[in-house]
């Protein structure tokens, strides 16, 4: 089946042998290029050997940081291909987003680690079921995924909240099932950090030791929901860079939830990225697209382009942009960005490999003994 989704790699791939088949049918669940073996190898055209696989692949990475589709999946007993998502996998593909986090988020009045299970486990069995996704942890097994013509999904957790007893030993658990990033908090603050939400404070000594943690495991620290405090601190204490995985400008639309000037210099100090959320009342009016390049705008001109990423905060009940009503017509984001003057490449940036860059930069920083 891949062999048929993903025909024109072959023409870069030895894909679709005994082995790629194999790997294929045996559930895509296992990260390829670890446990599932080593890559595959191009053959045609030869890239020059030691070139990375994305020299070979014309492929456009593009990330969404924010999709709470798994909790539509539980709520609503939805498959990711079903119809009724705002970002299934009918939207991803024709929006051409490729690589897509999705969100574990324990709402406040549910049993937080329970809810968190029931989340990811949700996730794991489409994965299990659907040949065109597949978890990936890390850049390069995201560029993998996009190679092959399936979405790579990224696991996150939204709210520290969803390890509340478990704490430290809860984060490695999530993490060895795939977990790639960590929002501190989410709408109230919690043992570990103070929220925007709540007019929280800084870290404490526990969500000191998170952050290290994280480090250590090369999990992603997203601030987005924190307060403002707890930014400052993380981007401050992180040895990696930190993200702001759905959050827009404060300047332009002064809500608790967008990031001041400071904050989005903060975090652009990590060499981390802020994906432009697409909820009407975070944009600001008139609520549009080109609201949303507003936002791009100013990020970029506050903390450069290389800071700017995408999290639509589709499926996460959020009220959308007056011209787009799900992640299939993101593709007019762009567009209203070349029109603005961005170049090619800041646009690429955005529409994922800035995000990788600081993904990279994560992985690279954590301890050589984690897992
Ligand atoms: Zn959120």
């Amino acid at each position: 089946m891949r062999c048929v989704v993903a025909a024109w790699v072959l023409v870069f791939l030895t894909g679709c042998t005994d082995g790629s088949a194999a790997s294929a049918a045996s559930g895509s669940s296992a990260p390829l290029g670890t446990e599932g073996g080593p890559p595959p190898e191009p053959t045609s055209p030869p890239p020059t050997r030691g070139e990375p696989l994305r020299a070979a692949q014309p492929v456009v990475l593009q990330a969404d940081l924010h999709l709470d589709t798994p909790t539509q999946i539980v709520r609503k007993k939805l498959p990711l291909d079903g119809a009724g998502l705002e970002a299934g996998l009918a939207q991803l593909r024709a929006g051409g987003t490729n690589l897509a986090v999705m969100v574990l988020w324990p709402p406040q009045a549910a049993r937080w680690e329970a809810h968190t299970e029931a989340l990811l486990a949700a996730m794991e069995a489409e994965d299990r079921r659907l040949d065109d996704v597949t978890l990936v942890r890390s850049p390069e097994e995201a560029r993998r995924a996009a190679a092959e013509g399936r979405v790579g999904i990224v696991y996150a957790l939204e709210g520290a909240h969803g390890i509340d007893t478990s704490g430290i030993v809860g984060l490695r658990k999530l993490h060895a099932r795939g977990l790639s990033l960590l929002g501190l908090t989410w709408s109230f603050s919690n043992r570990y950090a103070g929220s925007s939400g709540d007019k929280g404070g800084g870290l404490t000594a526990e969500g000191r030791a998170l952050v290290a943690e994280a480090n250590d495991l090369g999990v992603v620290l997203d601030v987005s929901h924190a307060s403002r405090e707890a930014t400052l601190e993380v981007c401050k204490r992180s040895r990696a860079p930190v993200i702001a995985s759905h959050s827009d400008a404060h300047a332009l639309q002064p809500h608790a939830r967008n990031l001041d000037d400071e904050a989005i210099r903060a975090i652009a100090a990590t060499g981390g990225v802020i994906g432009l959320n697409l909820h009407r009342p975070f944009l600001g009016k008139p609520g549009t697209l080109a609201r949303a390049a507003d936002h791009a705008d100013h990020l970029k001109r506050v903390g450069g382009a290389g800071v700017v990423a995408l999290g639509t905060d589709f499926d996460g009940m959020i009220v959308p942009p007056t011209d787009l009503a799900d992640t299939s017509g993101i593709g007019a984001l762009w567009k209203e960005l070349a029109r603005r003057g961005w170049t090619e490449e800041e646009i690429r940036g955005v529409r994922g490999e800035n995000f990788l860059r600081a993904w990279d930069a994560v992985l690279a920083a954590r301890t050589p003994a984690a897992p």
